[in-house]
């Protein structure tokens, strides 16, 4: 069976970039890629703050151009997802289902995924007035009153996207000051289409096949109350995606890749190296995954150098 020098397993900025690396350095990286490949970006519409584009792009449109740098100078693709591993052995092995791929080095850039709330309401209502996507469901709700949940940039870019469409935004976060950075909510706070409500928790979604409103319990007097809207927006925050991977390298206790020999990319196992939000809880930016996949990529070509 052949042995592939490189196998990066994730496709967002950390993998792509690691792919554009490892694939200039003539390795040929194979890239499981998933079957949603290009990761959260692909959710995003403008990304304003990513050097280069002045004028912004559109989040899918550098996923795309970063796959095709990396395509062009040889790396492989395969748009299925990495299943388990075996990292006990030289060679490593990944699974994709069945099928066994053994490789010299990996570089796990899998990235995160949406959190949700966790009520039973929330899953049934999912598509049907719950989403974690203004980009993909926000034309859906044209004057309608939404809900979003959530006190971090992600929220504040959410319900700012979504009075595009909406007559009214309403922000529910837990605290009594948002986590977002300063520029997102000033946004937020100057657009007269959004309103917050402090310190309450989102207990309930209400309706049968579309949402009619929100149940909410103030955090302080533990009051509850229903408050009607069309839609709800979840955007408290993301998981790392490492379920796969239990058991098999360190991971913290959220699920984080632990990386034991910062600055360098290398995990707790030899020749595998993690790059992207897989195991960032701080800076989780498209330049920052980009850049951890660039040092991805010249970590395990060092690591295959050392190995001749
Ligand atoms: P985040 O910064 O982790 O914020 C999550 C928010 O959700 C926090 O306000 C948190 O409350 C709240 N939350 C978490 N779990 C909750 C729960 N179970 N119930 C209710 N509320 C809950 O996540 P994020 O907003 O997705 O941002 C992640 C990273 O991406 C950040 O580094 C951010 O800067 C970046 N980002 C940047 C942009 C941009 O610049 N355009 C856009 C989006 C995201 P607490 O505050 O009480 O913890």
């Amino acid at each position: 069976m052949k042995i592939e020098d490189i196998v990066i397993i994730g496709s967002g900025p950390a993998g792509y970039t690691a792919a554009v690396y490892a694939a200039r350095a003539n390795l040929a990286p194979l890239v499981i890629e998933g079957y949603q490949s290009g990761g959260l970006l692909m959710l995003t519409s403008d990304v304003e703050n990513f050097p280069g584009f002045p004028e912004g792009i559109q989040g899918p449109d550098l996923m795309t151009r970063m796959r095709g740098q990396a395509e062009r100078f040889g790396a492989r693709f395969v748009q299925k997802n990495a299943t388990s591993v075996d990292f006990t052995k030289v060679p490593l092995a990944v699974f994709i289902e069945q099928e066994k791929v053994e490789a010299r080095t990996v570089i796990i850039s899998t990235g995160a995924s949406t959190k949700w709330l966790d009520l039973e309401s929330e899953r049934r209502l999912l598509g049907k007035g719950v989403s974690s996507c203004a980009t993909c469901d926000g034309a859906f709700f044209k004057n309608s009153r939404l809900v979003v949940a959530g006190g971090g940039d992600s929220a504040m870019e959410e319900a700012t996207f979504l009075t595009r469409f909406a007559s009214k935004v309403t922000v529910v976060h837990r605290r009594d000051s948002l986590r977002a950075s300063k520029i997102m909510q000033d946004r937020a706070r100057n657009n007269p289409k959004i309103d917050f409500i402090w310190n309450a928790a989102v207990v309930d979604v209400l309706g049968t096949n579309g949402v009619s409103g929100v149940r909410l319990r103030d955090l302080v007097s533990l009051e509850e109350r229903e408050f009607p809207c069309e839609g709800l927006f979840v955007a408290i925050g993301h998981e790392p995606n490492t379920t796969f991977l239990r058991g098999r390298l360190a991971l913290d206790e959220k699920g984080y890749i632990v990386m034991p020999h910062r600055p360098t990319t290398r995990t707790s196992v030899a020749g595998v190296f993690a790059a992207g939000d897989v195991q960032d809880t701080i800076y989780r930016q498209a330049v920052t995954a980009a850049a951890s996949g660039c040092s991805a990529a010249i970590d395990a070509e060092r690591y295959l150098e050392s190995l001749h």
